[in-house]
């Protein structure tokens, strides 16, 4: 408890949980990062346990951070099917914006020089940004999540946060939301 006279009582139960929250988040977090498809829904149990603590404590409101797994090289394997299965990265010689998971194995990385980036891996294609096609996928992107929250807040071309609260409240199966969490994939 502090002791500072002008901290409330309420105020310092505020502090104490929203502590309590981030930690048990956090374990959460821990325990999805690690788990496979089998454990999830022992995740989805911790889950619905702290939202419930949540819900009944603090103003509740449940917020989603969304980003794109390597969304500029995802374009580009979409645009080129052959790229799929190689490693290639996005940018140029100078400066890669981002690798596939092919090219990761390698020990490529956004923000690595592509001359360093070819050392690494001698097998790497490198395709120029093509910054009109991520545009019109990251239009379609916003299409698809204001469905779920049409005032949702761009954080980037392929990284939003939108609030999923009512659709929680309202969903009809508490098992299947975590899915919905952890495996929302878009199909652009
Ligand atoms: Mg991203």
């Amino acid at each position: 408890m502090s002791t500072d006279p002008s901290v409330s009582v309420f105020e310092q139960r505020i502090v104490e949980k929203k502590t309590e929250l981030i930690k048990a988040a956090n374990v959460i977090a821990s325990e999805l990062k690690n788990c496979s498809n089998d454990d999830l829904s022992k995740s989805a149990k911790a889950f619905e346990n702290l939202v419930a603590h949540c819900k009944d404590s603090i103003k509740f409101r449940l917020i989603v951070h969304l980003d794109l797994d390597c969304f500029f090289a995802q374009c580009e394997m979409d645009k080129n099917l052959k790229l799929k299965n190689v490693p290639m990265a996005v940018g140029s010689n100078f400066m890669l914006s981002t690798a596939n998971y092919e090219a990761r194995k390698y020990g490529v990385r956004s923000g690595m020089p592509g001359f360093q980036a070819k050392q690494r891996c001698p097998g790497l294609s490198i395709i120029p940004l093509d910054f009109g096609c991520y545009e019109e996928a990251s239009e379609r992107f916003f299409t698809v999540l204001d469905i779920f929250d049409p005032e949702c807040i761009k954080a980037g071309l392929d990284e939003a946060y939108i609030e999923i609260t009512n659709i929680y409240l309202n969903r009809k199966e508490p098992g299947k939301f975590l899915y919905f969490v952890v495996f929302f994939n878009i199909y652009l």
